[in-house]
């Protein structure tokens, strides 16, 4: 099994529902997110997928979040825009995407600050 990594960022505002703490204010965070994508078999070039592939799919759902406030994103309309439910948004958009019988997204982990994260997978 071959695993490839990405990793990109942006910037959003989010304010959390039902959560008691510094959270429940709005604040914004730079949420770095990683992307991991498998297979089994490379193409004739070494390449499982060209990484431009992965950050292209991955630029354009985030361009969707970046400076936003989440809240108000049909995607965070039923759910807090928490990190946790971030990746999982992130990570059903690229499935959709990416996904085929050589190439599947298995995880997507969101960054929040240097010391914590939430990661999403279906594996
Ligand atoms: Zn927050």
């Amino acid at each position: 099994m071959y695993e490839l990594k990405i990793i990109s960022q942006f910037a959003a505002a989010h304010q959390l529902r039902e959560f008691e703490g510094e959270c429940e204010k709005l604040h914004g965070h730079n949420w770095k997110i990683e992307v991991t994508a498998c297979g089994n078999r490379l193409e004739k070039n070494g390449l499982l997928i060209d990484f431009r592939v992965i950050k292209a799919a991955t630029k354009k759902v985030l361009d969707g979040l970046d400076h936003k406030f989440l809240n108000e994103l049909e995607s965070f309309k039923d759910s807090n825009p928490s990190s946790e439910n971030i990746a999982r948004h992130i990570f059903k958009s690229l499935s959709r995407e990416l996904n085929d019988e050589k190439v599947k997204i298995t995880k997507v982990t969101a960054w929040e600050s240097d010391s914590a994260c939430a990661s999403y997978t279906e594996t």
